[in-house]
């Protein structure tokens, strides 16, 4: 029964990489110009800030790993309230909706020489109802004489304005303590198990569609962007807000600036993949369905399979596939893909948008798999029944017995299996496929370790 294998719960997980850790997230808001971008910068203890000037650039919502005292979290800068089709006041409760949604802790810059304008009391609405808490950045404070303008920002009903000059750095390092006071003991799991916006890598071999599909996904032509940027920006996320959830795309930058240099960049793109991979607790891997699958393709395959992340094949360029090439697709499916059969496949266009929004449903249902625990009285009720009936291939002259199951981690889904004799590799393939006929794990690896006892 259920209690007989509870102390096996706790039996040390088998090495592997481990989730990343939950991360409180601060997001930032306020109107264009207020310098948000430059405290953002200022914030991360960055010298050169990353500020555009130029009028009609939507920025990207993006995300940063801060670091403060020891204690590491999440900048999530929203961008500027443009008004939009729908109007400023509109825009603005939308970025504010957001902010409270994605966010541990908001953090309102307002422009103190400027003071609160309509759309600062309007959005100091909608955060006064916000149960999260909101901290006030009275920005651009840079001398004494600033001083005096801060007292005014009290009537916002947001607590105590802080002076800071982001373009000086002087009040950031109070402020950031502020923050930290701010944010709850545990991050809140809105998102699921890691506190913030499920993380997902967008990998695959040069040309296959990455940049074209985050464009379409973010709906924005990010072009525009890199090429006033002209700055050489740290890796940097992505929210991407996609069938009603914020996800994370992770190092996206790389995306976005489309290097193109001859020597050692496979090599760079390479390395890029694998540290995308480990950020992400979800890879969607892009193939090229109008070209034959190459080493390339089976390469950035084996590293999401070898990291243990959750798994969503994406078939780019459908819009190119004809009868032929997708009766070569097929066979080429059976023959190079069979160890990857447990993940899910969508036959997307970049291009057209075809089925795009298929991605995010696959993704959600991957992840489910990756967190799952299989409790061990269940796991056993089912491995006695299997083994009873299918018993392991004698070795020897000796048959190993399989003593018990734990499932000893999720993210990825890890099995151990305790036996008195080794396990034939066939004998393992077997107990895998059999143990998702039940559990499913869909869109996820599973890893399955075989202690001896003797
Ligand atoms: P954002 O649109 O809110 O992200 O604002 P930016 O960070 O792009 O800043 C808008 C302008 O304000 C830029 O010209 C900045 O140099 C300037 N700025 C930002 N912070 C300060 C500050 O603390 N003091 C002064 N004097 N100017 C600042
Ligand atoms: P990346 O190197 O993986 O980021 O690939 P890009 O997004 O730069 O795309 C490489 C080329 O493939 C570009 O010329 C795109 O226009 C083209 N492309 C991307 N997705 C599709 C698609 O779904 N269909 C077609 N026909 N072309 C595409």
């Amino acid at each position: 029964d259920e209690a007989e294998w509870a102390e096996f719960d706790e039996v040390e997980a088998p090495e592997g990489e481990a989730a990343p850790k939950p991360q409180p997230v601060l997001a930032v808001v306020g109107r264009p110009n207020v310098g948000k971008s430059t405290l953002v910068n200022r914030l991360l203890g960055r010298r050169e800030a990353v500020v555009q000037d130029v009028p009609g650039v939507t920025r990207d919502r993006v995300a940063y790993d801060a670091l403060w005292n020891g204690r590491r979290f999440t900048l999530v800068d929203t961008g500027g309230w443009e008004p939009d089709a729908k109007g400023l006041q509109a825009s603005v409760a939308a970025q504010a909706e957001l902010a409270m949604h994605t966010a541990d802790a908001v953090l309102l810059v307002v422009d103190a020489r400027v003071g609160a304008t309509e759309t600062e009391e309007a959005v100091a609405r909608v955060l006064r109802r916000s149960k999260r808490p909101v901290l006030l950045a009275a920005n651009k404070v840079d001398d004494q004489r600033g001083v005096s303008d801060v007292h005014s920002l009290w009537s916002l009903g947001l607590g105590e304005p802080r002076p800071v000059s982001a373009l000086h750095g002087s009040g950031s390092g109070d402020l950031l303590d502020a923050v930290l006071d701010a944010f709850p003991e545990t991050p809140r799991e809105i998102f699921g198990a890691t506190g913030g916006p499920r993380r997902v890598a967008l990998v695959g071999k040069p040309n296959v569609g990455k940049s074209s599909l985050l464009n379409k996904l973010t709906g924005e032509e990010r072009s525009v962007v890199h090429d006033v940027a002209g700055t050489t920006v740290d890796p940097v996320d992505s929210l991407v807000e996609l069938d009603g959830e914020v996800w994370r795309f992770v190092d996206t930058a790389g995306l976005r600036k489309r290097v193109k240099t001859a020597s050692g960049t496979e090599y760079y793109a390479s390395l890029r993949t694998k540290a995308a991979i480990e950020a992400a607790e979800v890879a969607i891997m892009l193939i090229d369905a109008s070209e034959p699958l190459s080493e390339q393709d089976l390469r950035v395959l084996t590293m999401v399979v070898e990291a243990g992340r959750a798994l969503v094949i994406a078939y780019n360029k459908w819009d190119l596939v004809d009868e032929d090439r997708r009766h070569q697709l097929e066979k080429e499916i059976d023959r190079e893909l069979v160890r990857v059969r447990w993940a899910e496949r969508v036959n997307v266009s970049a291009k057209t948008g075809r089925a795009v929004a298929k991605l995010a449903p696959t993704l959600r249902t991957a992840l489910e798999s990756w967190d799952t625990r299989i409790p061990t009285g269940r796991l056993n009720g089912w491995l006695s029944d299997l083994v009873a009936a299918n018993p392991p291939p004698v070795r020897g002259g000796r048959q190993p017995k399989i003593l018990f199951a734990t499932q000893a981690q999720s993210r990825p889904p890890t099995i151990v299996l305790f036996t008195t004799g080794f396990l034939e590799a066939g004998y393992r393939r077997f107990l895998e496929r059999k143990f998702r006929e039940t559990f499913g794990f869909v869109g996820s690896p599973v890893r399955i370790s075989v202690r001896v006892r003797e």
